[in-house]
């Protein structure tokens, strides 16, 4: 199987990192890219495994030096993925998990053929509200800024690849297992294909062969 990338996005509050968390939970095959930030930290957010953060100058001489495959500008701060922290997933055999927002998804699609987009999307409004609301991480002047890009971010949905409703957490994790094991099954990530195929193809006319031989007898 030949790993890749599989973006995740939503609108803030849409649950993306609670279901990237889960699928990585569950699943063996996959790997997180942990983002950089010049966001703080929120309470129980660890460095290095929830995000890098980062200075506002240290993050800049990252982009300077070209280590990041993507970055972009959410609110006042910015986000973005480190190219060692792909390359650390992909060979480690694993696909690689993204869990970014639009902008940096656009620039991932035109810098990388090897990916999948999921859009997640909330049911509703109110729900999705509650969401931001209720993890008590933002003041409301930020959850406003990040209901109002919401609306925007949305309008880009159907440009992904697929679209997962989260209404139910458990099934939306499943709907993303199966999008990975579909797009695992690409004829282009399997190995050795041509291997597999030339050798039903030899083992077929070798039982023809015997075929033909006992009808000659
Ligand atoms: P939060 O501050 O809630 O952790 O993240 C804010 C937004 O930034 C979310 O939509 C999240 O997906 C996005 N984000 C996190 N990491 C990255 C990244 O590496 N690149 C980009 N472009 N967005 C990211």
């Amino acid at each position: 199987m030949k790993p890749f990338l599989l973006v995740l996005s939503a609108p803030s509050g849409g649950g993306k990192t609670t279901i990237a968390r889960a699928l990585l939970a569950a699943r063996e095959d996959v790997g997180f890219s942990v983002s950089a930030t010049t966001r703080k930290p929120r309470d129980g957010e660890r460095d290095g495994i929830d995000y890098h953060f980062l200075s506002r100058d240290a993050f800049d001489r990252r982009v300077a030096a070209g280590e990041f495959l993507e970055w972009a500008e959410y609110g006042v701060e910015r986000y973005g993925t480190l190219r060692s922290e792909v390359d650390r997933v992909l060979e480690s055999g694993k696909h690689v998990v993204l869990d970014i927002e639009v902008q940096g998804a656009q620039q991932v699609r035109e810098r990388c053929q090897n990916l999948v987009r999921v859009f997640i999307i909330p049911p509703n409004a109110a729900e999705l509200v509650e969401r931001l609301g209720g993890r008590n991480t933002e003041h409301p002047e930020e959850i406003v800024r990040r209901l109002r890009r919401a609306v925007d971010e949305l309008t880009e949905a159907p440009t992904y690849d697929y679209v997962v409703v989260n209404s139910d957490r458990t099934q939306a994790v499943a709907d993303v297992a199966a999008i990975l094991d579909a797009e695992a099954r690409r004829p282009a990530r399997l190995d050795r294909l041509e291997t597999t195929i030339q050798m039903l193809a030899d083992g077929i006319a070798n039982e023809v062969k015997l075929l033909n031989e006992q009808q000659e007898s």
